[in-house]
C-alpha cells in the first residue's frame, strides 16, 4: 500500500502556431491536495531563460483513468510569478470572465473533435505507396479494410469515461485513420477543460500504441476531407419552447458586420486549406447559415428545425483550435447581440402583476 499518489500536472504550452500539450508529475503524500507548481517556461516557449519561471495554477481535477485509483490529472493554468496574472499563452481566464458576464443565458456547448493516426509519417491506413481508395466507405465503417485504429479509441473512449469528462460518442471519420471524438452538451469553460483533457488523454494513449494523434486541420492534400471541431451551441432561449426567434438571432449575431471575420481568425490554424467549399463546409470568406445544409458556415439540425428549438452547429472552427478562445467568442457574440435586442424591446414593467 503506498501513502503517496500521482498528480499529473498537465499545461497548454507556447509553441506557435499550435500549441503543445505538456505535462509532469507530482508525488503527493496521501490528504495532501495538489496545489500551484512551476516550470521552465524558457524550454516551451513561454518565456526567456534569464526569467524562466511560470506558475501552474490548478484548474480542472479529475481522477487518472491510467494510473492508480487515487491518481489524478490536473489540468493548470499557466500564470506569472509574483503578480499571478495569466500569462500570454493563458486563453483560459478570459473564458471564465465572459462565461461569468453571460450566465444567466445558461450556455451549453458540445465540440466534435475530429484527428488524425500517424504512424511512420503516413496517416494509418494509408499504404506505404500510393493511396488508399478514395473516401466513401471509412465514415462510420466496419471492417479491417475500412476502419485504422479502432483498439485506440475504444482505450481512449474508456478512459475519458473512466475520469469523468462529458464525452458524449465517438465515430470514424471520412479519410482513413480519421476519428472524432464528442464532448458536451456542457457550459462554457466546462466544455473546453473536458477537450483539453480529452486531447490529453487521446495522446498519451496513442503513445502507447505507437501512434501519434494529430489536430492538423488539412492533414492529406488533394480529395481528403479536413479535420474540424464543429463546435454546437445552445442558450437557455434557444433550447425552451419557441426557441425559433433565438436560433435565428444567434445565426444573424454570428454574420454581423465584422463578426464572421473576428471567428474565423480565432477558429485555428489552417483555414484556407480546408474551409475550401468543396469539403462539407462554406468557403472561408462567405458566411451563410441554414437547416440541415452542411455546405454552410452554421448549420441548423434538421430536428430543431421541426422542434422550432434547440441549438446550432458552427462548423468554422478547425481541428485545433483553443476550445478556450472559440466558446468565449460564441458565448459572448450571441448572448452580447442578445442582451442588446432585449434592452432595446419595451419591458413589461418591473413589479408588475405576475
Ligand atoms: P453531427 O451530426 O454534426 O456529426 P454529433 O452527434 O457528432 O453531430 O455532435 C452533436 C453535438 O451536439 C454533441 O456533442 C452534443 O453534445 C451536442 N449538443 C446536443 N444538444 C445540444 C444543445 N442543446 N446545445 C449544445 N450542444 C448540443
Ligand atoms: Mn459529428
Ligand atoms: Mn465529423
Ligand atoms: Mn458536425
Amino acid at each position: 500500500m503506498t501513502v503517496a499518489y500521482r498528480a499529473e500536472y498537465i499545461w497548454i504550452d507556447g509553441t506557435k502556431p499550435i500549441p503543445l500539450m505538456r505535462s509532469k508529475t507530482k508525488v503527493l503524500a496521501d490528504g495532501a491536495k495538489p496545489g500551484t507548481w512551476g516550470f521552465d517556461g524558457s524550454s516551451t516557449n513561454q518565456a526567456p531563460g534569464h526569467n524562466s519561471d511560470c506558475v501552474l495554477e490548478p484548474s480542472f481535477t479529475c481522477p487518472d483513468p491510467l494510473r492508480g485509483p487515487k491518481d489524478v490529472l490536473v489540468l493548470c493554468e499557466v500564470r506569472l510569478p509574483g503578480t499571478n496574472e495569466p500569462h500570454a499563452t493563458n486563453t483560459r481566464a478570459a473564458c471564465v470572465v465572459t462565461a461569468n458576464k453571460y450566465k444567466s443565458f445558461e450556455p451549453l456547448f458540445g465540440i466534435e473533435q475530429e484527428y488524425t493516426f500517424f504512424k511512420e509519417g503516413r496517416p494509418l491506413g494509408f499504404p506505404v505507396n500510393g493511396y488508399p481508395a478514395p473516401q466513401g466507405p471509412y465514415y462510420c465503417g466496419v471492417g479491417a479494410d475500412e476502419v485504422f485504429g479502432r483498439d485506440i479509441v475504444e482505450a481512449h473512449t474508456t478512459a475519458c469515461m473512466d475520469a469523468g469528462l462529458a464525452i458524449s460518442g465517438t465515430n470514424a471519420e471520412v479519410m482513413p485513420g480519421q476519428w472524432e471524438f464528442q464532448i458536451g452538451p456542457v457550459g462554457t469553460v466546462e466544455v473546453a477543460d473536458h477537450l483539453w483533457m480529452g486531447r490529453y488523454l487521446l495522446y498519451r494513449i496513442a503513445e502507447d500504441f505507437g501512434v501519434n494523434a494529430s489536430i492538423i486541420a488539412k492533414p492529406m492534400r488533394g480529395d481528403w476531407n479536413g479535420a474540424g471541431a464543429h463546435t454546437n451551441f445552445s442558450t437557455k432561449q434557444m433550447r425552451a419552447n419557441g426557441g425559433w426567434d433565438h436560433i435565428i438571432a444567434a445565426c444573424e449575431a454570428l454574420g454581423a458586420p465584422g463578426k464572421p471575420a473576428e471567428h474565423i481568425e480565432a477558429y485555428g490554424v489552417g483555414t484556407e486549406d480546408r474551409l475550401t467549399g468543396a469539403h462539407e463546409t462554406a468557403h472561408w470568406s462567405t458566411f451563410k447559415y441554414g437547416v440541415s445544409d452542411r455546405g454552410a458556415s452554421v448549420r441548423i439540425p434538421w430536428q430543431c428545425a421541426i422542434d422550432k428549438k434547440g441549438y446550432i452547429e458552427d462548423r468554422r472552427p478547425n481541428a485545433n483550435m483553443d476550445p478556450y478562445v472559440v466558446t468565449r467568442l460564441i458565448t459572448n457574440t450571441v448572448c452580447e447581440a442578445a442582451s442588446v435586442a432585449k434592452a432595446a424591446k419595451p419591458q413589461a414593467k418591473a413589479g408588475a402583476k405576475k
